[in-house]
């Protein structure tokens, strides 16, 4: 038994499980690597041996191809990792797949959020609170000025605009994994039954969603469409697409952006953003704060994102903290927010 969590150290590829010499989405390639889930900045191919739940393996598996040796980790399954550790994984809330990880090591628990959001999602498995030691938590929205509203109300604000801009076409530019198939669930709970076309970049993760039981309604390819059939259309592609080339086969586009970003004016008008949608995957301040405050552990841990404002809250409220500014991880270097 390793007292006093030696077993796990935040090292500059991401964080180190000793004993059972297991790193968590590390940043270069390693002989075992416990994935959290399928964005780039947290999944990278090149490891000896992949462990991560199904879907996230499919998604790695997609952008990929062949990910060499792989081990499936199901939600709730505890998992002998090797050197007396085990790991089970927790729904993180975040994408399809996405996963906490909780490692246990001669009585010590420790979680490792990975991104997480506590808003409802139709598109994934909703976060699951579980008693810990150490709690080891994303930041990305560490800031107070970070509060997404409901997503109703901002698909609501995207059906109405679509409402007002007759003969426009409505381009909304949406990260292809997660965010994308969020929206298009979202505007199916809303009531719109219409088709959704996407940009080609789109396609693959959808139908991999799909394949997996998130079912997304009517979507079209933009392969050959004439420009007239697409006015009043919903038109999805990523965020790089919307002033490229591409959206001149659009009519007259109205063009919206879905990100936590959107709240902040500035990062909407440098992409010239008409319609900016405050829809985010990641926790914003009050779902970290309420997080820390329920699962209440001995010790918080803070990484990827804003970690100084999140530090000063747990300081404040008596709560025993550090920031860990693990390289690679850095404020803009998340696939689904980089805006
Ligand atoms: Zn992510
Ligand atoms: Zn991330």
């Amino acid at each position: 038994m390793i007292a006093d969590f030696a077993w796990i150290r935040p090292e500059p590829g991401g964080l180190y499980i000793r004993p059972a010499d297991v790193w968590v989405d590390p940043t270069r390639a390693v002989p075992r690597a416990l994935i959290t889930h399928g964005h780039a900045d947290h999944a990278r191919s090149g490891h000896g041996v992949t462990m991560a739940t199904a879907a996230t393996l499919a998604i790695m598996r997609e952008r990929y191809g062949n990910i060499g040796l792989a081990e499936t980790m199901a939600y709730g399954e505890r998992v002998a990792i090797g050197g007396g550790v085990h790991a089970t994984c927790l729904p993180a809330g975040h994408v399809l797949g996405s996963a906490q990880i909780l490692f246990e090591c001669g009585g010590e628990r420790v979680i490792v959020t990975g991104d997480f959001k506590r808003q409802p999602d139709p598109t994934c498995a909703p976060f699951e609170i579980a008693a810990c030691d150490i709690l080891i938590t994303e930041a990305t929205f560490g800031l107070p000025v970070f509060r997404h509203p409901p997503i109703g109300a901002e698909i609501a604000r995207l059906l109405a605009a679509r409402e007002a801009a007759a003969g426009r076409a409505i381009l909304v530019g949406a990260y292809a994994l997660g965010k994308a198939q969020r929206v298009i669930a979202e505007l199916r709970v809303a009531g719109y039954h219409d088709p959704i076309w996407l940009h080609g970049a789109m396609e693959r993760m959808c139908r991999l969603y799909e394949a997996h039981g998130v079912a997304l309604g009517d979507l079209r390819s933009m392969a050959g469409v004439p420009k007239a059939a697409l006015e009043g259309a919903i038109v999805l592609c990523p965020p790089s697409a919307l002033a490229d080339r591409w959206s001149r086969r659009l009519p007259d586009p109205l063009t919206a952006m879905a990100s936590g970003w959107m709240r902040v004016r500035q990062r909407a008008r440098q992409r010239g953003v008409e319609l900016p949608l405050i829809i985010s995957d990641h926790a914003d301040w009050d779902e970290l704060t309420a997080t820390i405050t329920e699962i209440a552990p001995r010790e918080t841990w803070i990484t990827h994102g804003r970690e100084e404002a999140l530090l000063r809250w747990c300081e404040l409220h008596q709560r025993s903290a550090r920031a860990l500014s693990l390289v690679g991880y850095e404020e803009g270097s998340d696939e689904d927010e980089r805006a």
